[in-house]
């Protein structure tokens, strides 16, 4: 008989005290309505490596949904309900919980989402993506904290490695090709040999997933802490193509993602700036393309194309006599995420300062006086007005005038 781990003591150590006092009570709610409850999947794996995950999976053999009405009293907050696939998300005070209901799925058809029936919690585990997620803590008050690891899920997390449940995982649900180079790189562990061979055999399956799908795994490739690993691992094993064939996972990209967190520090860099660098070297057609394919929403394909057209405009910017007016005219309009995309992605350092200096500075700077302002020192109103507000900015851009006085002034030389 295998020995009963007990990780009681780790959850106490690693988890909030308001978060394990949850469990424990909620574990006591559901066995007084004659339900399982259990602890699965990414924290579990996270509590046995010790790294530090708060997003608590809770598996319900029983109904989710009848279960979190049942919680509300020790988590008062909202809940949101799935009908669909009877799940629940709990949210209080500062804290999420995901309270699902135990499932199997059938793969109708590789790549399409899966026919979800109820189920028992080990079929709710055999359905998972590789077996350092499988594992579960039971929460129900007699049998507390312990673990229960059906895929050997303890020894792959020993040997480092990433490993499937079954052969045919990555055509049920390529996306999983995905998940697995994130966790490989993140936990810097191993795709295990037959798990590497399996997704190889299996990259064209990515075809079979929905653009959507396909953005969001992007998404969360770029949400890692280093997405370039992920993103060079995608590359050296012929997946990266599969997301776009001129795309690049090497050391220009580690290089410009590096300095991406550098400016974006204390935050990470927005998805955003790190697909505009991804996507840096493509060309404008290309660039299209590859939005199309992931189908990206409006914000993202703005910052994709802005990075594109700013791209084209590199060789004037670079001019080193360049007056701040100029660079204005060069760079206004665009939005501030795809500006410092080419600031990193530029190889021209004076292009770069120009960059810099209309992020830091120029944006900002207006003329002080306005169109009334010059209606009432005496300009008849049409475009004229415009035109002296236009070269108001120029020299205040310039420098060549420094207060409302001396913009005065300037008018009052043109108008004479
Ligand atoms: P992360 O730390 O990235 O959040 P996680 O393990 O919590 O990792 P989630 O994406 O939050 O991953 O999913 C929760 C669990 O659901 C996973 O641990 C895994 O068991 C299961 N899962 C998620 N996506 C899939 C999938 N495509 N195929 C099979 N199982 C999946
Ligand atoms: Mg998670």
């Amino acid at each position: 008989m295998s020995e009963i781990t007990n990780l009681t003591s780790q959850m106490q150590k690693q988890l909030p005290a308001e978060l394990v006092s949850f469990m424990q009570v909620a574990g006591k709610i559901a066995r007084s309505q004659g339900q399982s409850l259990y602890l699965v999947g990414g924290v579990v794996r996270d509590l046995l490596l010790e790294r530090t995950n708060l997003d608590l999976d809770l598996v319900v053999e029983g109904s989710a949904i009848n279960l979190a009405h049942q919680l509300l009293p020790i988590c008062p907050g909202k809940i949101i309900t799935h009908s669909r696939f009877n799940t629940a998300k709990l949210q209080w005070s500062k804290w999420s919980v995901d309270l699902a209901t135990a499932r199997s799925e059938t793969y109708t058809k590789p790549g399409a989402l899966p026919v979800v029936t109820p189920g028992s919690l080990e079929s709710d585990l055999s359905r998972r993506d590789f077996t350092i997620n499988t594992m579960a803590i039971r929460l129900t008050p007699s049998h507390y904290g312990e673990l229960i690891d059906l895929y050997r899920g303890v020894y792959d997390l020993t040997q480092k490695l990433i490993c499937v449940l079954h052969e045919k995982s990555f055509i049920d649900d390529a996306t999983r090709i995905w998940r697995g180079l994130r966790y490989e790189q993140r936990l810097n562990f191993h795709l295990e040999e037959t798990t590497l061979q399996l997704l190889k055999r299996d990259i064209p399956m990515l075809d079979t997933i929905s653009g959507d799908r396909i953005r969001h795994e992007v998404e969360l490739v770029l949400k890692e802490e280093f997405p370039e690993k992920v993103l060079h691992r995608a590359e050296e094993l012929g997946v990266l193509k599969w997301l776009y064939p001129s795309l690049r996972g090497n050391g220009w990209l580690t290089e410009k993602f590096g300095q991406a967190r550098q400016l974006s520090h204390p935050t990470l860099p927005s998805v955003g700036l790190y697909l505009a660098l991804l996507a840096y070297h493509l060309t404008d057609e290309e660039t299209e393309q590859f939005m199309a394919k992931l189908r990206l929403p409006k914000s993202l394909a703005h910052t994709l194309r802005d990075t594109a057209s700013r791209k084209a405009k590199l060789g004037s910017l670079a001019a080193p006599k360049l007056p701040p007016s100029g660079i204005y005219r060069l760079l206004y309009g665009y939005s501030p995420q795809a500006l410092t995309a080419s600031l990193i992605a530029s190889d021209s350092p004076i292009a770069r300062q120009h960059i810099q200096l209309f992020l830091d500075k120029l944006r900002y700077i207006k003329p002080a006086l306005t169109g009334d302002d010059l209606k009432r020192i005496g300009i008849a109103p049409g475009p004229r007005i415009k035109e002296i507000l236009k070269l108001l900015h120029e020299a205040r851009l310039d420098g060549k005038v420094k207060s409302k006085r001396g913009e005065e002034e300037m008018v009052g030389g043109w108008v004479d």
